[in-house]
C-alpha cells in the first residue's frame, strides 16, 4: 500500500509520529509516494550520513573535523555494516607510505590506467574494468594513497607486511596493491571476543578497521544514533530543488532530521533487496537467502530507493551482471542459510540468534554431491564461481596491450551459471541446492551434524537412515517442489558408478572419489550466496549524486555500494568514496 502525502507529514506540536505497526512496514522509499519537506524537523545538523560502514563512517569523520555538525544514522543495533564482518583486506594504492616502505612503485597514473585497461579480461570472457565510470576511477585514484594515510591517522592498524594480492578483487595487474586491517584486541562480532593474542597484529580483519573508526568518530563528536533507519530523503520539491534532510524511524515513531548542508548515502546496496537484484539478474529470486554479511546488516536497497525517488539515476549496470569477482558465490559452509565462504558465525556472537547456526566448512567437494530440488546433479561439485583480476592474475601483463586479451585461455568456470539454472518449469531461480552426503564423509570432514553446526529447525539441514526417507524430509519454504526419493536414489547409485569407474560421465568431476552408502544420509543447504553490489547510484567525481538528465541533485552524496560505476569489491572504494563524500559535503554552503 502506498502511503499518501498526508500520512507521511507529521501531527502538530514538533513531537515525531507514533506510526502504526502496519503503516511502518509499509514505510519504504519503494512504495511510499515522495514526500514533500515535513511540517518539523526534530533534530537539526549540517551533515546527516547514513549507514555506519566502509563508507559511512569514513565520511562521517571527516566531514565532522572539517568543522560540520554530523548526525550519523544507522539501522542496526551496532556500527559497522559488512565492513566490520569483512576481512579486512583494504586495496589502497596510488604510492601509499607502506608501498613506499616496501619498494613499491605505484602513482595516481598507474592505479587509474590500471582499473580502466580494456584488455584485462577473465577466462570466461568477461571484462573486469571495461565500463568503469572514467570520472570515477580518476578520483579513486587521486584519493586512494591519502585515504590510507587517513585511516592510519584515524587509529586504524595495519599488519606489517608488504602489500599483496591477497583477498580483494578488480584492483589492478600492474603492481601489489591488499593491505590487511590487523584485528588487534577488538572484540570479533563472528565471536564475541578478541582474536587470540598471538595473531591479533597479523590477523586480517574487518574489526580492526571499523572499531578505531567508530572510536574516532565519538572522540570527533559525530552524533551516531544506532536503530535509526532512513526511510526517505526530503528534497525543497519531490523532483527538484536541495535536498534538506531525511526521515528516520526509530521504535516505532517516524523523526525528521534536518541536514542543512547535506545528505551522504551509505547505506550499502542491494542484495538483500529481492525485486531491485533481479532488475540486473532475473535469476535471483527469493531462495538467495544467504547474502554475505548477513545478519550483522542488510542490504536493502533503501538507499538507492530513496534516492531514486527524488529523481537520482542508476549507474553502470554491467558491474552487476557480469560474470566476475564475488558479486554471486559458492557456499563455504552448508547446512546454514548464511554459508559465505569467508563468515562464519559462531555462538558467541551478537547476531548469533539471528545466525542460528555456524555451518559446516567444506575442506574437500569429493566428500560430496550437489543437486537441485529435484534431486538431480547439476555440475562438477569441485568447480568454483567466477574469477576476478588481481596483481599478476595476468603474467607478462602490459597494460592495455591487446596480447593481454588474446592471451587469456578460454575456461568458462561455469558452476554458478549450472546452479541457477533452474529446473525447467518455467520459474525464474534455480532454486534450493543441496549437499547430499554419508557418515563416511562425516568422520572424513569431522563434522559435527547437531545445531548450533547446522540449523535443523528453520529447514536448512535434513539427515535420514535412507536416501529415499531424506528426500522425503526435505521440506523447507524454498523447496517449492517435493524431491522425488527416485531422483536421489539415482542419483547417487549412478554417481556410486562414476566412483568405481574413476569417470563422471555427466559433469567431469576429476576422478570421483568417495560413494554414497553408509547411513545416516544427510542433506545441507548449499545454495550459492549473494555478495556485491557493484551498481547503483550515478555519481560523479565529488561523489554527488545525479539525476537522469546528469544534473547534480544539490545537497545529495553517496559512495561504496550503494554507488554505481565502479567495478571493485569492497572497502577500498567505499573508504575513499566516504573520504570524498565527507570533504565535499562539509564544503556546502549552509
Ligand atoms: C563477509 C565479508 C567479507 C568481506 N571482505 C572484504 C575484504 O576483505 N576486502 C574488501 O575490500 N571488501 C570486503 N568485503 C566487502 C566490504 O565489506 C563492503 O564492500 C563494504 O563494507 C561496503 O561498504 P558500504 O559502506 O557501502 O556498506 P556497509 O559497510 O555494508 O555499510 C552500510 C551500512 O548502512 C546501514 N544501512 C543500510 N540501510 C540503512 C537505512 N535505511 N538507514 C540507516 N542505515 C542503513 C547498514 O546497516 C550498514 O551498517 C566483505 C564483505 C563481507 C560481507
Amino acid at each position: 500500500m502506498a502511503l499518501k502525502r498526508r500520512d507521511l507529514l507529521l501531527g502538530g506540536g514538533g513531537a515525531a509520529a507514533t506510526l502504526a505497526a502496519s503503516q511502518l512496514a509499509s514505510i519504504n522509499p519503494a512504495t511510499a509516494q515522495v514526500p514533500g519537506p515535513p511540517a518539523k524537523w526534530q533534530l537539526s545538523t549540517d551533515v546527516v550520513v547514513i549507514g555506519s560502514g566502509a563508507t559511512g563512517l569514513p565520511a562521517a569523520i571527516v566531514a565532522r573535523e572539517a568543522g560540520a555538525s554530523v548526525i550519523l544514522v544507522e539501522a542496526e543495533k551496532d556500527i559497522g555494516g559488512h565492513a566490520i564482518t569483512s576481512g579486512g583486506n583494504v586495496p589502497l594504492g596510488g604510492g601509499t607510505s607502506v608501498q613506499r616502505k616496501y619498494g613499491i612503485n605505484d602513482s595516481p597514473d598507474l592505479l587509474f590506467r590500471d582499473l580502466t585497461d580494456w584488455s584485462v579480461v577473465e577466462p570466461n570472457g568477461f571484462p573486469d574494468y571495461r565500463y568503469n565510470d572514467r570520472e570515477i576511477i580518476r578520483a579513486f585514484a587521486d584519493n586512494s594513497a591519502p585515504t590510507f594515510e587517513w585511516l592510519l591517522a584515524h587509529g586504524v592498524v595495519f599488519v606489517d607486511k608488504t602489500p599483496d594480492d591477497f583477498g580483494g578483487t578488480s584492483v589492478g595487474n600492474s603492481v601489489p596493491r591488499e593491505m590487511h586491517s590487523a584485528a588487534m584486541n577488538w572484540p570479533m562480532v563472528q565471536t564475541g571476543k578478541p582474536a587470540d593474542p598471538m595473531i591479533q597484529k597479523m590477523l586480517s580483519s574487518g574489526n580492526g578497521l571499523m572499531r578505531p573508526l567508530e572510536a574516532a568518530a565519538r572522540k570527533a563528536g559525530v552524533q551516531i544514533l544506532l536503530e535509526h533507519r532512513m526511510t526517505s530523503i526530503y528534497r525543497e520539491q519531490p523532483n527538484s530543488g536541495r535536498v534538506i534532510g531525511i526521515a528516520v524511524e526509530h521504535n516505532g515513531q517516524r523523526l525528521n532530521i534536518r541536514a542543512r548542508k547535506a545528505v551522504i548515502i551509505a547505506t550499502g546496496g542491494y542484495t538483500g533487496n529481492v525485486n531491485f537484484r533481479r532488475m540486473f539478474d532475473p535469476r535471483l529470486t527469493e531462495e538467495y537467502c544467504g547474502l554475505a554479511g548477513m545478519p550483522w546488516s542488510n542490504q536493502d536497497a533503501s538507499g538507492e530507493l530513496a534516492g531514486m525517488a527524488i529523481g537520482a539515476s542508476l549507474w553502470g549496470f554491467y558491474n552487476q551482471t557480469g560474470e566476475f569477482g564475488s558479486n554471486l558465490t559458492k557456499p563455504g559452509t552448508i547446512g546454514t542459510q548464511y554459508g559465505y565462504v569467508n563468515l562464519k558465525w559462531m555462538p558467541g556472537s551478537p547476531v548469533f540468534d539471528r545466525a542460528r547456526a555456524s555451518g559446516l566448512s567444506v575442506a574437500n567437494w569429493q566428500d560430496l554431491i550437489l543437486v537441485n530440488m529435484l534431486g538431480k546433479r547439476f555440475y562438477d561439485e569441485t568447480g568454483g564461481q567466477f574469477t576476478a583480476n588481481d596483481y599478476n592474475s595476468i603474467k607478462d601483463y602490459k597494460q592495455g596491450s591487446y596480447l593481454n586479451a588474446k592471451n587469456a585461455k578460454y575456461n568458462p568456470n561455469n558452476f554458478i551459471d549450472a546452479a541457477l539454472a533452474g529446473i525447467g518449469d518455467g520459474h525464474n531461480g534455480g532454486g534450493p541446492v543441496w549437499a547430499i552426503f554419508d557418515a563416511d564423509a562425516l568422520n572424513r570432514e569431522k563434522w559435527d551434524p547437531n545445531p548450533p553446526n547446522v540449523d535443523t529447525k528453520s529447514g536448512f539441514f535434513f539427515s535420514a537412515n535412507a536416501l529415499r526417507d531424506l528426500a522425503q524430509k526435505i521440506k523447507m519454504k524454498y523447496q517449492r517442489v517435493p524431491m522425488s526419493p527416485e531422483n536421489l536414489e539415482q542419483t547417487v547409485a549412478r554417481y556410486n558408478s562414476f566412483v568405481d569407474s574413476g569417470i563422471d560421465e555427466d559433469f567431469g568431476k576429476p576422478m570421483p572419489l568417495h560413494k554414497i552408502e553408509k547411513g545416516p544420509f544427510y542433506a545441507a543447504w548449499a545454495t550459492p550466496v549473494v555478495h556485491d553490489s557493484r551498481a547503483g547510484l550515478r555519481i560523479n567525481a565529488k561523489c554527488q549524486v545525479m539525476d537522469m538528465n546528469a544534473r547534480v541533485i544539490p545537497g545529495l552524496y553517496c559512495g561504496g555500494e550503494s554507488a554505481g560505476g565502479f567495478s571493485q569489491h569492497g572497502l577500498a572504494r567505499a573508504a575513499c568514496q566516504g573520504y570524498i563524500a565527507g570533504k565535499n559535503a562539509a564544503a556546502e554552503k549552509a
